[in-house]
């Protein structure tokens, strides 16, 4: 194997498939804020930008949030083949493309945040995808971020309730669970997660231990 190929290293990683973590969770349980800021530190993690079917929210930029796209295009990438994942979520569509996992800049580790139903699917189609579940400590926490976030309705308000509800009863099919009480101890356990998962041991160990060996191969010639 190639130095190419070890994940170890801030270069030269575009050969081996990146690792993936999925972030996923209620809406209002602050998973944008969160990944935004860990990824901030993180050279080596990249957020995929994902495809939808809502229209920006002010300061939103096509291509840097999200791939803004109509229901028409969205539903013939979904007929081709061209999601890993895919969902609707308040009445709009949402998905990740294949092609998210390919265009990744210098081989860094891709960070999906999707909805459960998208982490699930994938869960199902990226052997040792790694799934955080971020949730606020209670309801009352979750009612008030999202009215903090801006006006909505009744409706509104019960329907990502509903939507919130569902989300939690599938809260043991994930890794990890990450409590957003209080900002900096929740980034904080966030970043601590990233990290270790890149550092596990995995098929990277036959290479560094491949490496190490010819070194001491070298070490051995050399005249003492
Ligand atoms: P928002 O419109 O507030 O940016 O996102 C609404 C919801 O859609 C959030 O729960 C977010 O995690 C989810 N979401 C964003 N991108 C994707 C995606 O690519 N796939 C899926 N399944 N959900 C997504």
């Amino acid at each position: 194997m190639t130095k190419e190929r070890t994940g170890i290293g801030s270069r030269g990683q575009s050969e081996r498939p990146p690792r993936v973590f999925v972030v996923s969770g209620p809406s209002g349980a602050g998973k944008t804020t969160l990944c935004a800021e860990v990824i901030r530190d993180l050279p080596w993690l990249e957020a995929s930008v994902s495809h939808t079917t809502r229209a920006p929210r002010p300061g939103e930029e096509n291509g840097r949030q999200y791939h803004f796209v109509d229901r028409g295009t969205f539903e013939e990438m979904i007929r081709v083949g061209q999601f890993l994942e895919w969902a609707e979520v308040h009445g709009h569509l949402y998905g990740s493309s294949w092609k998210s996992l390919e265009g990744r800049s210098g081989g860094r580790d891709l960070l999906f945040e999707v909805d459960c139903i998208g982490a699930k699917q994938i869960q199902k189609k990226i052997e040792g995808a790694v799934l955080i579940f971020i949730m606020t400590p209670s309801l009352e926490d979750l009612v008030r971020r999202i009215q903090r976030r801006g006006a909505v309705s009744g409706a509104e308000l019960a329907m990502r309730l509903q939507t919130a509800r569902r989300e939690i009863r599938q809260v043991a099919e994930f890794d990890f669970l990450v409590i957003n009480d209080r900002f900096t101890d929740a980034v904080d356990a966030l970043r601590s997660i990233l990290i270790s998962e890149r550092c596990r041991l995995d098929l990277r160990a036959g290479h560094w231990i491949e490496k190490w060996a010819r070194e001491f191969d070298r070490l051995s010639e050399l005249p003492s």
